[in-house]
């Protein structure tokens, strides 16, 4: 995109802190950082949001979320990270550029929790609320009763397979018993003294 920030710093025509590039992503220290090592991780692509983007892409990014967290880790020895990405306008998304704040966080900064990013609580109840949500799950989504279902039979596999491998070693034991017992009948019979 012409106008987009984060796009003209992939191509380099406006210069950025980049800490960290792959085939598709890229990270960099936000210009106008709310702690030391605040960084921003990009897809290359021009995507406004999650929801634009496919899953692939989207696993890139938080690969290099999980990346980039881990060097500033090192680096900077925070004592933790707020990790999170303002989606929409409403929630404060300036650049329409897919783009994950890692904030380092320490000890006495007096920040705060993402909780704390906004205080409106609803008035239906929850219970209302998580069925308006559930009515648009996908359909490749399993259900939970599967879900158990599927944990279940991968127990039941287990416990078989212990009680295989149980029977295997019995059976490796009760062989080699036999053949100490022949042994001492061949000595026996040699009279060897042991
Ligand atoms: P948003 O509010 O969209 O989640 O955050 C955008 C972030 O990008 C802001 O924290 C802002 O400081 C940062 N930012 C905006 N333009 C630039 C830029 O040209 N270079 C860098 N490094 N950061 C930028
Ligand atoms: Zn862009």
């Amino acid at each position: 995109m012409d106008q987009c920030p984060f796009c003209k710093i992939v191509s380099r025509e406006i210069p950025a802190d980049i800490v960290y590039e792959d085939e598709f992503t890229l990270a960099f220290l936000d210009a106008n950082p709310s702690a030391p090592g605040h960084t921003l991780v990009i897809p290359k692509r021009h995507l406004p949001t999650i929801l634009d983007v496919d899953d692939e892409t989207l696993k890139r990014v938080f690969q290099t979320v999980k990346k980039v967290t881990e060097m500033i880790k090192n680096a900077l020895q925070p004592d933790g990270f707020n990790i999170g990405i303002n989606h929409g306008e409403a929630a404060g998304q300036r650049v329409p550029h897919l783009h994950v704040h890692i904030i380092p966080r320490f000890n006495g900064d007096k920040g705060a929790m993402v909780q704390m990013v906004v205080r409106n609580p609803p008035t239906e109840s929850l219970s209302v609320i998580r069925e308006k949500i559930k009515s648009y799950a996908f359909e490749e989504d399993s259900e939970p009763e599967e879900i158990e279902e599927e944990l279940e039979e991968y127990e039941e596999e287990k416990v078989k397979e212990e009680e295989k491998e149980g029977e295997e070693e019995k059976s490796e034991n009760d062989e080699e018993e036999k053949l100490l017992e022949e042994m001492e009948k061949i000595l026996k019979k040699m009279q060897v003294p042991r």
